[in-house]
């Protein structure tokens, strides 16, 4: 077992610093600031960052504001100039932030440089994009009328972000944003904002290669929840994209309709893998390994439930919980640990309580129980837990952000489904089969009702190039590829009249003389 329990860790505060000044991150930003930000691999304090007052965010949307009116008359190609030397930036640092994305969430280095990795493919989708923002021709029903449809920048963005992703989301929508004519403000977490002043660092420097860019083109804003409250109420702001909590989702949705703004919402997910009778199990395990212990349980698109077909119950979950008592688990730094730290004690606290009451409801738990890695008492390292359970009871209804696994038998695909399908979340999900019939009604009307379904492959991992999001209370929004640019755009529907007559549309007569 590659749990390194004993032994001391090298420290992370002296690492971060390195890290920070490499990128370029000027210490005024995280020296002597207020905030204190943590290092989740040893619970220390590795830099105090300065927050955003109210009246510094209320300038801060001014300025965008400006920068809007000033980017939506740059030809959308070259705004994908900029873009691509961000990604540039980022190929170039790409070491760098991953390793910063590991010493401040925790993740592995794959999973930090995976990371990045993600935002330069997005840099990449979007430079294309730049050039492939089509509106429609539409047949007209008059003659020597033209209908057609164009799509125009909207205005300032505002981008709030959640821990667990710390700078790839920001991306997935800035780099939409920016190449659609918009100028953006990003509010990241609280837990995570060192690798969005990286990230700030490297698009000023892309701004700089650029040449002519307005001035708040793309701003960062630190603070708690009532910076992005305040971006949420600011009716200067056409567009909210937040990520995070439902609970977060339920209060932004609201604030943001109120004053018939757009939200793009991509919250709490609750993700099922259903196994058949014909499934290849050695990848059923592998794919359901990675997708419920992988970022040790703190994604989105985590495995959460396991629906597994009686037949096959009994040879598959023995050897998960065999996988279970046997990952690496440690200080994410180091090759072989595949699970680092959960990113707070109250994290912890939160899986501590999900399993009481899956015990106290009959559910046979093994694992999740806390382990001293290095000897931190601030750090909180747990082993995953499997628990199985006779009937999904109401705590399996709920989003527990850590690394949990419920495993549920079931005696055939309607009731798999059903059972898939009975959570008020709806993001991601998969199947394991090698029946067609199975795999298709999986993907259909009746089968998953998530806003990502796959077949063979877990439920986590996703590529940029498709629309991400989910359905129900994961909040309906859409990021990353397809065609999700059109929520940061506006659409404007144009009627030309080329003839020297004015026929009303639907036959409609209207003659003054
Ligand atoms: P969180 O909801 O606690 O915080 C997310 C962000 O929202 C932070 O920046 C926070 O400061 C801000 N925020 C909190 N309350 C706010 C309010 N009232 N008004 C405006 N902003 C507010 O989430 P977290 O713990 O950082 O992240 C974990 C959650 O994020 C999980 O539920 C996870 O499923 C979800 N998540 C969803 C996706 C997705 O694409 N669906 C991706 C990543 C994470």
């Amino acid at each position: 077992m590659a749990t390194n329990e004993a032994g001391a860790m090298k420290p992370v505060a002296e690492e971060v610093v390195g890290l920070l000044q490499g990128l370029g991150v000027s210490e005024t930003h995280w020296r002597a600031g207020t905030r204190a930000v943590h290092s989740p691999i040893t619970g220390e304090t590795v830099a105090h960052v300065a927050e955003a007052s109210p009246a510094e965010a209320d300038a801060a949307v001014e300025r965008s504001v400006a920068a809007f009116e000033a980017w939506r008359t740059v030809p959308a190609p070259r705004r994908g100039e900029l873009v691509r030397l961000l990604g540039e930036e980022l190929r170039a640092h790409k070491t760098e932030l991953g390793r910063l994305v590991t010493l401040e969430a925790g993740k592995i280095l794959s999973e930090g440089l995976g990371e990045v990795q993600e935002m330069i493919d997005i840099c990449d989708f979007a430079v294309g994009l730049s050039r492939q923002l089509y509106g429609l021709t539409i047949a007209s029903e008059r003659p020597g009328h033209r209908m057609m449809e164009t799509w125009h920048p909207v205005g300032p963005v505002a981008i709030i972000t959640a821990f667990n992703f710390p700078v790839a989301v920001w991306s997935w929508n800035a780099a939409l944003a920016l190449v659609c004519g918009n100028s953006v403000l990003w509010k990241p977490s609280e837990k995570t904002p060192l690798t969005a002043l990286a990230v700030q660092a490297l698009f000023e420097r892309a701004v700089r290669a650029f040449g002519a860019a307005p001035e708040g083109l793309s701003q960062l804003l630190i603070g708690g929840a009532e910076i992005g409250a305040a971006l949420t109420d600011d009716a200067r702001i056409p567009v909210v994209s937040a990520t995070g909590s439902t609970r977060m989702g339920r209060i932004v949705g609201e604030r943001v309709a109120r004053r018939f703004g757009r939200s793009i919402l991509e919250l709490g997910g609750n993700n099922a893998a259903i196994v058949c009778p014909s499934a290849d199990l050695d990848l059923a395990l592998r794919g359901i390994a990675f997708a419920a212990m992988g970022t040790a349980g703190q994604r989105c698109t985590t495995l959460r439930r396991l629906i597994v077909h009686e037949s096959v119950y009994d040879t598959l979950v023995p050897r998960l919980a065999k996988a279970y008592g046997s990952v690496g688990i440690g200080d994410p730094r180091e090759v072989g640990t595949l699970i680092g730290p959960l990113i707070d004690k109250a994290a912890f606290e939160a899986m501590q309580t999900a399993l009481d009451a899956a015990r106290a409801a009959g559910g046979r738990v093994h694992g999740g129980e806390r382990l001293q890695v290095g000897g931190h008492a601030d750090a909180f390292y747990v082993r995953p837990a499997l628990v199985e359970l006779d009937e999904q009871i109401d705590i399996v209804k709920h989003e527990t952000f850590a690394p949990i696994l419920y495993v549920l038998r079931c005696t055939g695909l309607p009731e798999a489904i059903k059972l898939h399908n009975g959570v008020p979340q709806g993001l991601s999900s998969s199947i394991f089969t090698n029946d067609l019939r199975e795999a298709e009604t999986f993907l259909s009307a009746e089968g998953s009702d998530c806003g990502i379904a796959n077949v063979n492959i877990g439920p986590s991992g996703a590529e940029i190039g498709g629309a991400f999001g989910g359905e129900k209370e994961t909040g309906g929004g859409r990021e990353s590829g397809s065609d999700a640019w059109k929520a940061y755009m506006r659409r404007a529907t144009n009627t030309i009249n080329y003839s020297r007559a004015l026929p009303l549309a639907q036959g409609v007569s209207f003659d003054i003389d």
